[in-house]
């Protein structure tokens, strides 16, 4: 039932590329299952390649790199800081 509150996912055919919009609940449902098919409005078939836990593994990857690089600059910003104190300390 339509009453205004509902959450929408929007699509892209990848065959005619048409712009659709599904349930969230639909999306996230059919997420959990790789190769789950089903129809764009042209009738092309599609299927999610990957599921929900494998753009979850891929973010938290790509999450983890950003993490190492935002402590290595920290790290060497950090050094930077205590080399300057041990320079002004001395004069
Ligand atoms: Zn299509």
């Amino acid at each position: 039932m339509m009453d205004g509150n509902e959450v929408y996912t929007k699509l892209n055919c990848g065959e005619c590329g048409i712009f659709f919009f599904v349930p969230a609940a639909f999306d996230n449902e059919r997420r959990q299952h790789k190769e789950a098919h089903f129809v764009c409005p042209n009738g092309h078939q599609r299927c999610y390649k990957e599921t929900l836990a494998d753009q979850l593994g891929k973010k938290c990857d790509e999450l983890r790199d950003r993490l190492t690089v935002s402590e290595k600059s920290l790290l060497a910003a950090e050094r930077k800081v205590s080399r300057l104190e041990k320079k002004a300390r001395r004069k």
